[in-house]
């Protein structure tokens, strides 16, 4: 924004606030600090020789840098919100967090948070903020807290305060969500089980043993139920809130072990951007790991039972019918699949004609359990993977697939593998001695005392000797 337009704009603004007797200012971050500072004085004086003695004054910073000293007006409190963002706002996340600071003449008082349709009050912290102090010269105090998003009101919220005798209301931007987690989880539920098919034998029978009264309508049935399928009788189970497509032959066969590690993370932009676009649909999250968010157009499928999994099973054997999903996400997962072909076929298969496949897998990242990793792909081989069961749109580096995250994550983990005394020194190397061909370095401490994890962390590439076993297992006959 140019400085004129800025001005411009404040003027307008303030313009359009002159018979309200509220003054909201939005400072701009311009080019040139003393610009704005005259710039500032000058739109100051002109709302002062507006304002009523008792006229309100309220603040809205853009840019919180802005250090013009209010002190100098006799003003009503100052205050700030930085969370919820409008991005927070809309995330439709189970709870938001509230972050903002209050600024006066006198002190500041009985700060809490209050619904208009109710007496109840939710706590609230408080922070000293000496930032704030320095940037207007008058008192300020910092608060945050917590609201639950999942609630059967959806009445307005604010914080609210007393300064000087006066009761102060800051509204909190809020959108609730109309259902609870349970009831968006129990949605899902009925829309997924029709298309839920058997792993083992594809029996489309499994759906029947499912829709009762038990599973369609209750999240937490009272324990472990066991469920068979009609046709092959392989036993499934159903427990807290997870209906469970693992059994014991899968477990041995995918080389499934108990982890207890947690993957969990946010989706990127693309992800929300297609969870919107088939709101009325059904998007398989294949490797979902722990979801903060639930999404009543998300299946969450995972081999390990996290709070927000829907369907426990392997990416092999996917438990729906063909053809049932409008997209289908893997984040993160192919690296770590017993069976990457089979993965991408069963993700293919299930997936509409048409529908969307939206996959992230790593290339050069060091190994990283979540119990097991197998596989890193180059483009060439999600191409070899993926080429003729899909028409490519992109295939590409992703923003936080950079090669910086390579460099950081690698020197990071080869500095923890050496020992204590000597991490100060290579920290202390520059890029440049680095440089060389890797056998310049043989016999430098640095590569010699790596740990052996490490190594296996970070190889360059692995080594295998065997001699050929007397039947194989993988050529024995079915
Ligand atoms: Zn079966």
């Amino acid at each position: 924004m140019t400085l004129r337009s800025a001005y411009k704009t404040l003027r307008q603004f303030a313009g359009t606030c002159w018979s309200s007797g509220i003054y909201d200012a939005l400072l701009f971050l311009l080019s040139r600090r003393d610009t704005r500072q005259r710039l500032f004085d000058r739109w100051i004086a002109r709302i002062k020789s507006k304002l009523e003695k008792n006229d309100p004054l309220r603040f809205v910073l853009v840019n919180k840098s802005f250090d013009y000293n209010l002190s100098t007006i006799d003003c009503h409190p100052l205050w700030h919100l930085d969370k919820p963002t409008a991005a927070d706002v809309n995330s439709r996340r189970n709870t938001i967090d509230i972050k903002g600071w209050i600024s006066a003449v006198g002190t500041i008082d009985n700060i809490r948070l209050a619904r208009q349709d109710s007496a109840e009050h939710t706590e609230l912290q408080f922070a000293a903020r000496p930032d704030v102090e320095a940037m207007f010269g008058l008192n300020a105090i910092g608060f945050s807290g917590t609201l639950d998003m999942n609630t059967s009101h959806s009445s307005t919220q604010f914080v609210v305060f007393s300064n000087r005798g006066q009761e102060y209301r800051i509204v909190i931007p809020t959108r609730f969500n109309t259902m609870s987690v349970d009831e968006k989880r129990l949605q899902k539920r009925r829309a997924l089980i029709p298309r839920l098919q058997c792993p083992n034998c594809q029996s489309t029978a499994i759906a029947s043993a499912l829709s009762g009264a038990i599973f369609a309508n209750a999240l937490n049935t009272c324990d472990d139920r066991r469920f068979a399928c009609p046709d092959c009788r392989s036993a499934f189970h159903h427990s807290s809130g997870h209906i469970n497509f693992l059994d014991e032959a899968m477990i041995r066969q995918f080389h499934i072990g108990a982890t207890d590690n947690i993957s969990a993370n946010e989706y990127d932009c693309v992800a929300n951007n297609l969870i919107n676009v088939f709101k009325e649909g059904l998007i398989l999250d294949c490797g979902a790991g722990k979801r903060g968010v639930v999404h009543e157009n998300v299946v969450n499928y995972d081999i390990v039972d996290y709070d927000s999994t829907d369907i426990v099973g392997v990416a092999e054997k996917i438990p729906f019918q063909s053809d049932t999903f409008d997209a289908v996400f893997s984040f993160s997962v192919l690296e770590h699949v017993f069976d990457p072909l089979s993965v991408v076929k069963e993700m293919i298969r299930v997936l509409k004609p048409g529908g969307q496949i939206y996959c992230q897998v790593a290339f050069l990242s060091p190994l990283h359990g979540y119990p097991r990793h197998y596989f890193n792909m180059t483009q060439q081989g999600i191409e070899r993977l993926f080429g003729e069961l899909v028409s490519i749109q992109k295939l590409e580096v992703l923003n936080f697939g950079q090669p910086v995250f390579c460099l950081s994550w690698f020197l990071n983990s080869y500095i923890s593998g050496l020992p204590a005394d000597l991490r100060a020194g290579f920290a202390d190397l520059k890029v440049a001695d680095l440089l060389k061909s890797g056998d310049a370095y043989f016999g430098a401490p640095f590569v010699t005392m790596l740990s052996k994890k490490q190594q296996t962390e970070l190889s360059c590439c692995n080594m295998l000797m065997g001699r050929k076993t007397a039947v194989p297992a993988s050529l024995k006959c079915k």
